[in-house]
């Protein structure tokens, strides 16, 4: 299994590190060329939604990704990465890949709250910590859209066919619960 993780901005070195103690390959997408390689799953680190959609238009990426998102990719987004697949931003006129079908709010918790951690369920699978960094929380989600976590009555992370969304940052843990779930998306699509 060959995992590709989008490596224009942000924290995609830590992906890299957590599927790798999990026994999958990874490479870094930088480029329009990488998107050519052969690859069975994609990462869509945090950072900066509005930098990434940025420079992933600049360098003629932005159609190849939804493309491949949309041609069924297991794909990951985690805080900005949510933001860059959300079909609308509530409190933003952009919007960039649009594959998944919730509305996001960015920055969601205020400059006080801006960071924190907590514990919550992630789907069936037990409570697990889950670290905020500026975050979004999903305010809407289409009806084919499965809810796998809530905090503070706010969904945090979600699923929608081959699209796994999270607005916390499960790569800046050490459980490695919602990678081994994406690993399993891949291996068991739905
Ligand atoms: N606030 C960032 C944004 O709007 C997301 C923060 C993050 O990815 N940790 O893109």
């Amino acid at each position: 299994m060959k995992i590709g993780i989008l490596a224009l901005q942000g924290a995609f070195a830590e992906h890299e590190k957590m599927l790798g103690s999990l026994g999958a390959e990874t490479f870094e997408i930088r480029q329009k060329h990488d998107l050519r390689r052969r690859f069975d799953g994609l990462i869509i680190p945090g950072g900066e939604s509005t930098v990434q959609g940025k420079l992933l238009a600049e360098l003629g990426m932005l159609d190849d990704v939804k493309a491949a998102i949309e041609g069924g990719l297991p794909t990951f987004g985690t805080c900005a990465g949510l933001l860059l697949m959300a079909k609308k931003i509530e409190n933003d006129s952009r919007a960039y890949l649009k594959t998944m079908d919730i509305t996001a709010v960015r920055n969601a918790y205020g400059r006080q709250l801006g960071s924190f951690s907590t514990m919550a369920a992630f789907g069936s699978l037990g409570d697990i910590p889950m670290t905020f960094i500026r975050a979004p929380y999903i305010s809407e989600a289409g009806e084919g859209v499965e809810i796998l976590s809530e905090v503070g009555g706010r969904i945090v992370a979600a699923r929608q066919k081959n699209m796994l969304a999270a607005a916390f940052h499960p790569e800046l843990t050490d459980n490695t619960t919602v990678h081994r779930y994406f690993i399993d998306m891949i291996k068991n699509p739905r």
